[in-house]
């Protein structure tokens, strides 16, 4: 069944277009069976959960985090974690930057580059959906934010991108306009910003229901999880 659905999913994916599988809630044992089809790239969204999965599963999986973090779990998240999906305020940015500057000659942690430093991938999560949510920063803040001293700021943070959920709704045009919105966004910050435009790449953006108007938006990511693990 999971073979099934990654197969079917990976079969009309455009290369290039990478699939987070979102195993959260789901049992190791549907994990190892994503694993064992070649899936390396899974997302949790609770940090209890995503460290214990870290921890039983093989090393050379690639994992992602993408729900809301509190300032207080870090520690079950940033030693394990690729790429923050849902950076969603200024006060999480400044305090990861802190917890990993803090821990720049810990040998223990993973996430190490070339020079040794401890640094996380990050997007930034927007606020594009209809629903009533404080979670994420606006439009207006992304395009106010101070992309060219980021890298001075968070020196262990690469912000590589945009993160967003369409409104839950069945209405295609509702989801469309917001595809749109986030990857006008992103094309915004790149072109006023040349500088850093390189290093932003990453669009996260589609699940289960919406990945495939999400791909013509521009994703270079999908999250999904109901669409594998369930059906
Ligand atoms: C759960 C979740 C997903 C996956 O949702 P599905 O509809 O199961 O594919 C994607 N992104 C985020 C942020 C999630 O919390």
């Amino acid at each position: 069944m999971i073979r099934d659905n990654l197969n079917a999913i990976l079969s009309s994916l455009p290369s290039g277009v990478r699939l987070v599988a979102v195993s959260k809630y789901r049992p190791l044992s549907e994990l190892e069976q994503a694993y064992e089809c070649g899936q390396r790239i899974f997302a949790e969204s609770r940090p209890s959960e995503f460290e214990t999965k870290v921890l039983s599963l093989p090393k050379d999986i690639e994992w992602h985090f993408i729900g809301h973090l509190q300032t207080n779990k870090l520690r079950h998240v940033l030693p394990y974690v690729h790429m923050i999906h849902s950076v969603d305020s200024l006060h999480l940015l400044e305090a990861i930057e802190k917890w990993l500057a803090a821990r720049e000659s810990d040998g223990d942690l993973r996430r190490t580059d070339a020079t040794g430093r401890n640094y996380v991938k990050a997007l930034l999560e927007v606020h594009i959906g209809a629903e009533d949510t404080k979670q994420g920063f606006s439009p207006e803040e992304i395009l106010t934010f101070d992309w060219d001293s980021a890298a001075e700021k968070y020196p262990h943070i690469e912000i590589c991108g945009l993160m967003g959920m369409a409104s839950h709704t069945d209405d295609i045009g509702r989801i469309e306009a917001d595809f749109a919105l986030i990857e006008r966004l992103l094309s915004e910050v790149r072109s006023s910003h040349p500088a850093i435009a390189g290093r932003l790449r990453e669009l996260s953006i589609g699940m289960s229901d919406d990945w495939p108007i999400a791909v013509r938006h521009g994703a270079t990511m999908v999250r999904i999880g109901s669409a594998i693990f369930c059906r």
